[in-house]
């Protein structure tokens, strides 16, 4: 799984603290004339302007400096992390970071609060960005590796198994409650030029950046609604039950297929799902689903689909 966004280019003289970031550590450099911390890395020290300078770890232990939530993502590709909660941290050392801080709502936030480092490895070859949260926070951070597996709801869920002849086990499951949120998955501007080229639907609000940044309503591409709702095979919704005891399981369509909402380029998407109805009709037993795709922390769905499921 890739991503769009731009990622920090190592210098020679920035190198060694984004090494240091790979292996979960901060080194900023430090002036052995004068006794200075320095950041961002400089080849001299920025009071004395001594060269002595040398790389030194420390603890990330810090304060909220200052900061600003921003729900406008300057790229497409922030889509997903919106609203992104950008900040200035102090180290106890004295020097200033500009980062992003994770794992706190927005009125959670103070200047002033104390904050520890988050090892954020989200970038191809381990490329890793330093955020900050809490210091009475547990922040896991979802890989986009890691949220496409499963989720652990869904493996650990004991799945009731419901027999297709058991039609009043059957309309028990019909609820107005949605399932659980499935699994994450992002969809990046290269996963829709394939769409795009699969489908021959390559209008420029979903394969031209620029134009779309320019002339788009949205302030980008979007992905297609077809695209996200095709997608839906790759969201493992933890569903409690199951059904069995049938010959043929067809997808026979769709009852309603509704795009409310675009999706930029770059968003994280999941999905949930209930029953809405289950009817008995001559070949069998017709189960209707009714899926919902979101841009992850989005309330109006992207894609609202009823999924019409036929046991024979
Ligand atoms: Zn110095």
């Amino acid at each position: 799984m890739s991503t769009n966004k731009p990622m920090p280019v190592p210098t020679e003289i920035s190198a060694p603290f984004w090494n240091g970031l790979k292996d979960g550590k901060i080194v900023i450099p430090h002036c052995t004339a004068c006794g200075h911390w320095i950041f961002y890395p400089r080849r001299h020290c920025d009071r004395c302007f001594s060269h002595a300078l040398e790389w030194r770890e420390v603890s990330g232990a810090g304060q909220v400096y200052t900061y600003t939530v921003t729900r406008t993502p300057t790229l497409p590709d922030f889509a997903d992390e919106m609203p992104q909660k950008l900040a200035v941290v102090e180290l106890d050392e004295g020097v200033r970071i500009n980062t992003t801080l994770v794992g706190l709502a927005e009125d959670e936030i103070r200047v002033g609060m104390r904050v520890k480092p988050v090892f954020d490895a989200t970038g191809p070859d381990g490329a890793t960005l330093l955020r900050f949260t809490g210091v009475d926070k547990d922040v896991v951070l979802a890989r986009p590796d890691v949220a496409d597996a499963l989720p652990p709801a869904e493996a650990a869920l004991p799945r009731r198994q419901i027999r297709v002849d058991d039609d009043a086990a059957l309309q028990a499951l019909v609820s107005d409650t949605f399932s659980g949120w499935s699994n994450e998955i992002v969809i990046d501007q290269a996963l829709i030029d394939d769409f795009a080229k699969l489908s021959g639907d390559d209008y420029w609000i979903h394969t031209n950046p620029e134009r779309a940044r320019k002339e788009g309503p949205f302030g980008g591409t979007i992905a297609h609604g077809a695209l996200v709702q095709v997608l839906v095979s790759r969201l493992k919704m933890p569903l409690d039950f199951e059904v069995t005891g049938f010959t043929n399981m067809l997808n026979y369509g769709s009852d309603r297929l509704r795009f409310p909402s675009p999706v930029p380029a770059g968003s994280r998407i999941h999905a949930r799902a209930r029953v809405k109805s289950v009817e008995r009709i001559k070949r069998g037993v017709q189960l209707t689903m009714e899926l919902n795709v979101h841009v992850v922390g989005a309330e109006r769905p992207s894609v609202i689909n009823d999924l019409v499921i036929l046991y024979m």
